[in-house]
């Protein structure tokens, strides 16, 4: 029996020894990649192996076509592509052009919402996953406000 862990958003899981009890706190971001569920091995401090699976905690994720430029200040990029999908924890952008990029890039984010007023959103994401030209992208906060928030709920 395999224990399931919820991932928050911030990709920390908690996972606990079987044998032991002892709980560590592990960042988990590069086995959650593009997946949203996944099993591991783990190895605790007692000799103890066992294997949880991770599961992300799902946003509702909306399936939008939003033109992005996407600057990456890390490497002086200035990328154009598309977001296709946006939630409250990140988003995805397909680029037009592959570029080399690293997960743990700081990137940072403009575009226009297709709401009634076009809103204009400038944000901060931190990439984690990259597949050819999808490159997947978390916000620093999963606290929307204003336009974004609005059009993350309602639109
Ligand atoms: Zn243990």
């Amino acid at each position: 029996m395999t224990e399931t862990i919820l991932v928050k958003e911030d990709f920390l899981a908690f996972i606990t020894c079987p044998s032991c009890c002892l709980v560590k706190e592990q960042d988990v971001a590069h086995f959650m990649g593009v997946k949203s569920r996944v099993r591991i091995r783990c190895r605790c401090s007692c000799g103890h192996i066992f294997h949880v699976q991770l599961e992300r905690r799902q946003f509702a994720r909306k399936e939008v076509s939003l033109p992005v430029v996407c600057k990456v200040k890390a490497r002086g990029y200035k990328l154009s592509g598309t977001v296709t999908d946006l939630s409250q924890s990140g988003l995805r952008v397909r680029l037009t052009t592959a570029v080399p990029l690293e997960v743990g890039m700081r990137v940072d984010l403009a575009f226009q919402l297709d709401d009634r007023d076009q809103s204009f959103i400038e944000k901060f994401g931190t990439i984690r996953s990259i597949s050819e030209l999808e490159v997947g992208l978390v916000f620093d906060t999963t606290q929307h406000y204003g336009k974004l928030g609005l059009y993350i709920e309602f639109h």
